[in-house]
């Protein structure tokens, strides 16, 4: 991997190469966009490029592109993930804590004790192998007021041989304080056609690529993972068909039972990733398997909206427009914005921790209370 490999991302690229060129390289940066869309690797090559042993430079129109050999040691560590010069920060770092009474915790916040441990005590330490040291901050959204606060000074006068990137999702959760110390890169969606074309190459037949493409909003990363997620030996994808069989032919009579295999289907996605992903806690895990079938529901009704609007639209679940089209007959203009605000509102209290059976049933209650047939 290298920064010329990664796709799409001209802006961060450039951002990059011409802070290079000129020398002048911030001492803090935030990584902002989706979920998916290459902020972490992206993050990565910055930091590999910065400190490779013999960079490669080549001619292009802009004057010289910057990137890493890819062969040196550094670069060898960097791929391996352990270069001591690149510092991942993540919240699950807790378990790691000096403190003993934090190692147990399983954080939903970035622990302010992270923030202190990990980076404030250490940024004074010099470079081990190369000549800078890069923090990476994952998931930046999740830094709560207090850490912060804690990060400030640290932002504010980082040694010279320290780079901070921050990588968010929700740039609004970012304080103004935090915002005024660092450089913002946007990272922007992936154009669709190459999200599709990579999908097909890693052996998705075209429908499945298109879905995933948009249910992601143009996130390789993020299509990547979901494409090969299973629950219980049954893919993702097939998973959302039934879905969408289910909910296009919601009645009362059948709410409830839809309700409970959509926390059975949650809690299938929430084992499998269990099993494969480490650092992340149990509560974290299961709220995503939620938020990722409350996305699938969204998707579907902000479909039958569009199709509602013209029935050309180009909707998310193409591959099943005839159960879209059922749905758009259920429910009108009106229903579907309704049931879409429902959706975000299942969505906040998902994240508020409130009983997953609850807020599914209540969801596909207040549906079918908005059905026409
Ligand atoms: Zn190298």
């Amino acid at each position: 991997m290298s920064l010329r490999q990664i796709h799409s991302q001209d802006n961060a690229i450039d951002t990059f190469q011409r802070s290079m060129r000129l020398n002048r390289l911030s001492h803090a940066y935030i990584f902002a966009g989706i979920d998916g869309v290459g902020k972490k690797k992206t993050a990565i090559e910055w930091a590999k490029t910065l400190l490779c042993e013999s960079p490669v430079k080549s001619e292009t129109d802009d004057g010289v592109f910057l990137d890493s050999c890819g062969k040196c040691e550094s670069c060898l560590l960097a791929e391996a993930n352990s270069h001591p010069d690149i510092k991942l920060i993540y919240k699950e770092l807790i378990r790691f804590s000096e403190k003993a009474e934090n190692r147990k915790k399983t954080p939903i916040d970035m622990p302010k004790d992270v923030i202190d441990e990990f980076v404030v005590k250490q940024i004074a330490n010099k470079p081990k192998k190369g000549n800078k040291v890069i923090y990476i901050i994952d998931e930046a959204e999740k830094l709560n007021a207090a850490s912060q606060n804690a990060l400030l000074k640290t932002l504010e006068e980082p040694p010279t041989f320290c780079v901070i990137i921050l990588l968010t999702n929700r740039l609004d959760k970012l304080l103004p304080t935090t915002l005024s110390r660092s450089r913002v890169v946007r990272f922007g969606s992936i154009d669709e056609n190459i999200v599709v074309d990579k999908l097909e190459d890693k052996g998705l037949d075209l429908s499945q690529a298109i879905y995933w493409a948009r249910l992601t909003d143009g996130s390789l990363g993020k299509s990547l993972e979901l494409s090969k997620l299973m629950a219980n030996d049954v893919s993702l994808y097939e998973v959302k068909k039934a879905i969408a069989k289910k909910i296009s032919s919601l009645r009362l009579e059948t709410a409830l039972e839809t309700a409970n295999s959509l926390v059975n289907t949650s809690k299938d996605i929430a084992k499998f990733w269990a099993e494969s992903l480490e650092n992340v806690s149990k509560s974290d895990i299961s709220r995503r398997a939620n938020r990722i079938l409350l996305r699938m529901v969204m998707s579907l009704m902000s479909d039958a909206m569009k199709i509602n609007i013209d029935r050309n639209s180009e909707i998310i679940n193409s591959d099943q427009k005839d159960l879209i089209e059922t749905l758009a007959n259920a429910y009108d203009i009106d229903s579907c914005i309704e049931n879409i605000q429902k959706v975000y509102q299942s969505m906040d209290w998902v994240d508020s921790s409130v009983n997953e059976r609850l807020i599914f049933e209540e969801m596909l209650l207040k549906f079918t209370e908005s059905a026409s047939i």
